[in-house]
């Protein structure tokens, strides 16, 4: 209880050093606090104005209205204040919780080692993908990826170098695509680009680019040879996105299966299955 008051008292010392706690135009605290404060000296005023008028009482009334003036405007400048001090100090926890609850909702969505989005975020904007690409009548994709042999990565260079390897592919994807595809950090060392408007041949081109991309970059930088694979499917009216991510899920599993290092697509490991 002492606590809160002391920090209550702080807070509001605080805030009366704070020079826009007093920008009158701007601060709606202050302007109820005045006129709050005015409807007492102006009833007092009244009073005084109307007790003058009896003779009787002029000379102490008239004594009386001296210190009244002074207070009259001492009044309503001193509530205006203490009003405006409070406002602000509403006013910046407001502004503060407000980041807070920003600062959160980006945390939420995005992956701290990329900087990439996240599975969740991939989750909350799909059906909105979805839906405009059934208004245009347009194409969907995603590249599912994964780095190949990545634990041996991690067991003969270390796990810091492993983090550097994720940060640096990260920054290949992101690079590398269009400002609306979307590079996502699915988990471990999976990444899925989810790329609007594109078909599956055209989502083959460019994950064959990557793949290239990624593996003269990464290999160069890190001076071993890292290499990528990835799997590719476009989304089929009505699908869920459990159904769209597994079958990117399963060309990617093919793909390891052929010997890592390349890219299979969904449509042709459909065709070739018995
Ligand atoms: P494959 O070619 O079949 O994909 O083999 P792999 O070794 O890449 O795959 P596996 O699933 O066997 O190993 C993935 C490794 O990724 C194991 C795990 O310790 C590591 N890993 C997952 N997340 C991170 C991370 O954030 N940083 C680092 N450095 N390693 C991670
Ligand atoms: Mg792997
Ligand atoms: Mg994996």
């Amino acid at each position: 209880m002492i606590y809160r008051l002391i920090t209550q008292v702080q807070e509001f010392c605080s805030a009366s050093l704070k020079p826009y706690s007093y920008n009158v135009p701007k601060n709606p605290y202050i302007w109820f606090g005045f006129l709050w404060g005015a409807q007492l000296p102006v009833f007092l005023l009244v009073l005084t104005h109307i007790l003058q008028q009896h003779k009787d009482y002029s000379e102490t009334w008239a004594l009386f209205s001296t210190s009244l003036q002074i207070f009259c405007f001492g009044y309503p400048i001193l509530l205006g204040a203490i009003f405006g001090i409070l406002g602000t100090i509403r006013a910046e926890k407001t502004f503060q919780i407000q980041q807070l609850i920003t600062r959160l909702q980006q945390t939420s969505i995005t992956d701290p080692l990329t900087g990439l989005f996240n599975r969740r975020h991939f989750a909350l904007i799909f059906q909105d993908h979805v839906s405009q690409a059934t208004r245009s009548q347009k194409p969907i994709s995603i590249l599912f990826i994964d780095i190949d042999d990545f634990k041996n990565i991690n067991d003969n260079f270390g796990h810091q170098t492993g983090d550097q390897v994720l940060e640096q592919l990260a920054a290949i994807l992101k690079d590398s695509l269009r400002p609306f595809d979307l590079p996502v950090r699915w988990g471990g060392e999976e990444f899925l680009l989810l790329l609007p408007e594109v078909s599956e041949n055209t989502a083959k081109e460019i994950a064959e680019r990557l793949r290239k991309k990624s593996m003269e970059i990464l290999s160069a930088k890190f001076c071993i040879k890292i290499t990528i694979s990835i799997g590719v499917a476009s989304y089929i009216q009505q699908e869920t996105l459990q159904s769209f991510v597994d079958k990117a899920d399963q060309s990617l599993y093919a793909a390891k299966m052929l010997g890592k290092n390349q890219v299979v697509c969904w449509s042709i490991l459909r065709d070739s299955m018995p």
